[in-house]
């Protein structure tokens, strides 16, 4: 059985609305014949892998095309350029994932920047930032992130300062994905220094507008060489007071929001990246992509499928892909979720984890091959498990690390002591 059969075979379980049925069939008939063609240029393994222009221009126009077809922001109200739809979001997901269709660029705007705006927005902002977050005319990236503040993200030092009807605000931000092409910035900062959590207020602000007039966007490169977050600094910047979500010293509670749903916890039906299929499958790059690799490699002279050691390491990498796609079932039926925020936690921890050991296995499998480069015509499967491996580091810690997931999961949901 494959992941798609899966996935549909999930969504049949769900006791489906008249109109949620007929939206699936939508989907699947638009997405049978508007997938777009690989271009002859590679595509990232994901959205936060971005880097080139070239790469995000083919991804905005799949965005865009799907958003025009009514996959992207079904659930959104008309009026802020959603399909106005009931629970349709998960339906499109799942014809997306099944589909195979690449994910959509706009990561940061579709998974955390809309939900936040659409919860905490003016009515004036929903109107104007949600529509080409939507589309993807307008790319967003999330500055929350700094030198001195990752985990402890209550002490974050970028400070606003009020004048009049203006904001000033400075500081540092690192690890920002996407800020290299980035329109606007979901900011996290300090607006008063004596107390930690209630000195904090949450704004948007402008990025490629704003380069050379206050912000200052620089690549960072990642182990595999490549490009993707950036370090961003603020010097001084000028927004207008109708630039703030939230009330003044409200911004933990508006960030909390963008937190649950970059963890995948939130409430609202959130258009997610798309597919979730990588340029480069990305599911074949998890556990079950590990059986045909092992039958291509060769250990001792003879195929690693046949070494008993590497046989019980997938099989064990098996049970877990099995036991995660269950999972998501079980997600689907409310009596089988004792605490609304226990299966999207865990399914992020799960996850990363999963497919950083499946990297890990893939790369043992290739043996001192696995070292070649991705540009090597000699590397197995086109060096992409070692790339694989390399970016699963960046999941076990983006959005929060595994060791902070896990104490978030001991505390909220397991109600255990809190760890400090
Ligand atoms: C690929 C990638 C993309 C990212 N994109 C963005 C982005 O777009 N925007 C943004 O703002 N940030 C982004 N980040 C930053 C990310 O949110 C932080 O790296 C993460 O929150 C960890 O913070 P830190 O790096 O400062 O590590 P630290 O917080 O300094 O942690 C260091 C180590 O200590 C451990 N640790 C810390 N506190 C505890 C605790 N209480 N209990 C147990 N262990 C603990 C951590 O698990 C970790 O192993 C990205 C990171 C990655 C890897």
């Amino acid at each position: 059985m494959d992941g798609n059969t899966h996935l549909l075979e999930a969504s049949a379980d769900a006791g489906e609305s008249p109109e949620q049925a007929a939206f699936r069939a939508r989907c699947r008939a638009w997405l049978a014949t508007n997938i777009p063609a690989k271009p002859a240029f590679a595509l990232p393994l994901g959205p936060i892998e971005i880097s080139s222009a070239q790469q995000l221009e083919h991804l905005r126009a799949w965005q865009r095309a799907a958003y025009e077809a009514g996959l992207v922001g079904c659930d959104y109200p008309e009026a802020y350029g959603g399909g106005g739809r009931r629970s349709c979001q998960r339906v499109a997901n799942e014809e997306l994932q099944a589909a195979g269709a690449p994910f959509f660029p706009n990561i940061v705007g579709l998974g955390m920047a809309g939900p936040t705006i659409f919860h905490h927005g003016t009515e004036a902002q929903k109107r104007r930032y949600l529509p080409p977050l939507l589309s993807a005319a307008e790319i967003w990236c999330q500055g929350f992130s700094e030198p001195g503040a990752g985990s402890d993200l209550a002490g974050v030092q970028t400070f606003a300062r009020r004048d009049g009807a203006r904001w000033i605000i400075s500081g540092h931000k690192v690890w920002t994905s996407l800020a290299q092409f980035a329109d606007w910035m979901i900011l996290l900062c300090r607006t008063s220094r004596e107390h930690k959590y209630a000195g904090l207020s949450y704004f948007i602000i402008p990025i490629a507008s704003a380069i050379g007039r206050g912000v200052t966007v620089r690549p960072l490169i990642k182990m595999t060489g490549g490009t993707g977050f950036n370090e961003v600094l603020i010097d001084e910047l000028v927004v207008d007071d109708d630039m703030r979500l939230g009330e003044v010293g409200q911004g933990w509670a508006v960030a909390m929001t963008t937190l649950l749903h970059e963890r995948g916890a939130g409430t609202l039906a959130t258009p997610s990246a798309g597919g979730g299929i990588g340029g480069d499958e990305e599911d074949a790059l998890g556990a079950s992509g590990l059986p045909a690799l092992a039958r291509a490699s060769v250990r001792a002279g003879r195929p690693a499928a046949d070494d008993p050691v590497m046989r019980d390491k997938i099989v064990q990498l098996l049970i877990r892909e099995r036991a995660l796609q269950q999972t998501r079932r079980r997600a689907q039926h409310p009596a089988l979720c004792d605490h609304p925020q226990r299966l999207p936690l865990q399914h992020k921890l799960l996850i990363s984890e999963l497919l950083q050991d499946a990297a890990r296995v893939a790369c043992e499998l290739g043996g001192m091959a696995s070292t070649l480069h991705r540009a090597d015509p000699n590397a197995p499967a086109g060096g992409r498990w070692p790339l694989a491996y390399m970016n699963s580091y960046g999941f076990t810690i983006a959005a929060g690390t595994s060791e902070v997931q896990r104490n978030i999961l001991g505390e909220r949901v397991l109600g255990l002591a809190k760890s400090k």
